[in-house]
């Protein structure tokens, strides 16, 4: 019986860790929940699972210091996420990670530490669970492993895959339209950018320990295939599975073992074909940006996400061009100061670095 601390526990990828608790009752238990403001929910999934529940500003931090627990979701949005994750490490707590930026922002301090205590930190992303499973083959281990050559993270290409070159006039409306996923407005801009996979680039670069020139970005509007991994010796496994945010979220729970559950199947014979192609950083360049800054190193890759926070949200107010999005990001990484990756403080005062030259920029 593993105890499971949700944090997060009301938005999208909490609701579908209930669903799986609720459907391995033998198997897992939720042993607190933490909200930052959705308190009636919250406290009706308390009552359903027997479990604390913390809610408010600083009620992630709260819950990690004061639930005794397995395994730690954090399922916060943005840089929320940090302060828990570190907390989580600091017990000795193994963490199932949902929020990118906590990569993203503080890969480095966030390894560090969850190496000193021993502690494993386990994707939850659709894509970093994919290499994750594929990891899986040989008894290597999954993070710095010498026998593999290249990770490959599938994008599906957002709304202007095939838009005429010039995005130039792109407009909230149309950029909100993705394709294949109904997510938030921050995380469906970014799809569209693809700065969300540059985000998803650094994520992996940290959870497996691989320099992002061994990460490529292939283009799979079809969304079946999650990732791939391609090892030393020619071969390369790919993880497979219908669109379902459950079954990344179990593995992250069930590892190193699968337990059945009841879910659509793929169906093989009914997918007419899988396409792959390069991706445009030409027409994309947050993809370049992100390779950039993950070179620089230290804080700079924290400015990059608080810059690019503010960047989309300046472009959903209509007070920036749809191209500017990337250009206000460089700028402010260009021009924030770095700083070492080794503490919380640094991280934040780059955060705070990255939103007011955002906030500042103009055209
Ligand atoms: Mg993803």
């Amino acid at each position: 019986m593993k105890r499971i601390l949700i944090l997060g526990a009301t938005g999208s990828i909490g609701t579908s860790a209930c669903d799986v608790v609720r459907t391995h009752p033998s198997d897992f238990r939720i042993a607190g929940l933490a909200v930052r403001s959705n308190r009636e929910k919250a406290e009706a999934l308390g009552r359903e699972f027997g479990a604390p529940v913390f809610c408010g500003e600083n009620a992630a931090v709260r819950a990690v210091a004061e639930t005794d627990a397995d395994l730690v979701l954090v399922s916060t949005v943005g840089l929320s996420g940090l302060a828990p994750t570190l907390a989580a490490i600091e017990r000795g707590v193994d963490v199932a990670l949902a929020t990118k930026e906590v990569m993203v922002a503080a890969g480095e301090l966030v390894c560090a530490r969850a190496e000193a205590k021993g502690v494993k930190i386990l994707p939850v992303d659709s894509e970093h669970s994919a290499i994750f499973q594929c990891m899986q083959a040989g008894d290597a281990g999954w993070r710095g492993r010498r026998d593999v050559s290249k990770l490959i993270l599938t994008a599906s290409g957002g709304p202007f895959l095939d838009a005429p070159a010039d995005l130039s006039s792109v407009t909230p409306e149309q950029a909100l339209n993705h394709p294949r996923w109904k997510m938030g407005p921050k995380v469906t801009v970014d799809s569209s950018t693809m700065m969300n996979k540059g985000f998803e680039i650094l994520e992996a670069r940290w959870l497996f320990d691989v320099p992002v020139e061994r990460i490529d970005v292939v283009v799979h509007p079809e969304s079946v295939v999650h990732s791939l991994v391609e090892f030393a010796d020619g071969a390369t496994l790919a993880q497979l599975s219908p669109p379902d945010m459950r079954v990344p979220i179990q593995y992250a729970f069930s590892w190193p073992e699968r337990l059945p559950a009841e879910r659509a199947q793929l169906n093989l014979a009914s997918l007419s074909s899988l396409t792959f192609r390069a991706p445009d950083e030409t027409r994309f360049p947050a993809l370049r940006l992100v390779k950039e800054a993950a070179r620089a190193g230290g804080t700079k890759t924290a400015v990059l996400s608080a810059a690019d926070e503010v960047a989309v949200a300046r472009f959903l107010a209509g007070e920036i061009r749809y191209t500017d999005i990337v250009r206000l990001v460089a700028a402010a990484v260009d021009a924030a100061p770095d700083l070492p990756c080794d503490s919380l403080e640094n991280i934040l005062a780059a955060d705070a670095a990255g939103r007011k030259l955002a906030k500042e920029w103009n055209s």
